[in-house]
């Protein structure tokens, strides 16, 4: 008996072999071939000016990838619901305009062609991990997957709906930690960072970490972007509103673009590190 046996009903996603993995291509970014892929942007697309005033400075902070909701999963009726078509149409302008990589939600299996023609990736939200219907049209977009932990969902629960993805052909899927529900209330999620190393250790898929929705907390961010780092994840989700009090969801966690850039700062050497301790070359030059 392995621990890892609890995983067994994954066959599709689990390593075959210690140093087998799945790389991901989204546009010219690759996820999970050794670098780290930082994905920014509001938590909603509101407005042109909004979406592109934040691309431009996460392009510049070094992201890859636009991050920005236009259907947003609410939890209450009465709030906003994201703008749909019109923020695919501006997701899509802003990624002309910087040449960055577009994620965003598909919250209806319906609706999963619609976003496949203006995304890059498309995010599975935690609301949604168990939703098969939305698996399945999803993966026959072809578009590459992000797929997020729900709240109360096991790493192997996680790992269950990857395989749907895998079982209806579409292997170019990442998997998102982004905090749990616990009793703990001094944040909107526990970060359970040690599901990092776990999914590394026994999945081909590339992992991420979101600490935006771990934390709910602005400040906390910066941290919990660095302790993912640490664990070994392929790169962040993160939110960063150019106004983060005027944001119409998720403003309490979301960064300023200056803050932004200083996450940034503080993770590069840390990037540095990371880097080279995946070359085993430069890894012996170190140790000699
Ligand atoms: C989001 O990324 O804005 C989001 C709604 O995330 P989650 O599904 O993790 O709550
Ligand atoms: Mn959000």
């Amino acid at each position: 008996m392995s621990w890892k046996d609890q995983f067994a009903d994954a066959p599709d996603v689990l390593k075959r072999s210690p140093d087998d993995r799945i790389i991901v291509h989204a546009g010219r970014v690759t996820i999970g071939d050794g670098g780290f892929v930082t994905m920014a942007g509001p938590c909603s697309v509101e407005t042109e000016r909004q979406l592109l005033d934040t691309a431009e400075r996460v392009a510049r902070a070094g992201a890859q990838v636009l991050r920005g909701g236009a259907f947003k999963p609410r939890t209450s009726p009465y709030s906003f619901q994201g703008l749909g078509l019109e923020g695919l149409r501006l997701l899509a302008r802003a990624r002309e305009a910087t040449g960055l990589a577009v994620v965003t939600e598909v919250m209806a299996a319906a609706d999963a062609p619609l976003v496949a023609d203006y995304a890059d990736i498309l995010q599975i939200g935690s609301r949604s991990m168990e939703n098969y219907a939305l698996l399945e049209a999803a993966a026959h977009t072809g578009r590459p997957i992000l797929l997020k932990r729900g709240m109360v969902a096991t790493v192997a629960d996680l790992l269950r709906s990857a395989q749907c993805l895998l079982s209806h052909g579409n292997a170019q899927v990442i998997l998102c930690e982004r905090g749990i529900r616990t009793f703990e209330t001094a944040t909107r999620n526990t970060f359970d960072v040690a599901a990092i190393p776990v999914l590394q250790s026994v999945s081909r898929l590339p992992v991420i970490a979101d600490p935006s929705h771990a934390a709910g907390i602005r400040e906390l961010v910066p941290t919990l972007a660095r302790a993912a780092l640490a664990a070994g994840a392929d790169g962040l989700l993160v939110e960063v509103h150019p106004h983060p009090d005027q944001a119409w969801s998720d403003g309490e966690q979301s960064l300023s673009l200056g803050e932004f850039d200083a996450m940034m700062a503080d993770l590069a050497p840390w990037c540095e590190l990371r880097a080279r301790r995946l070359q085993p070359a430069c890894a012996l030059e170190t140790v000699a």
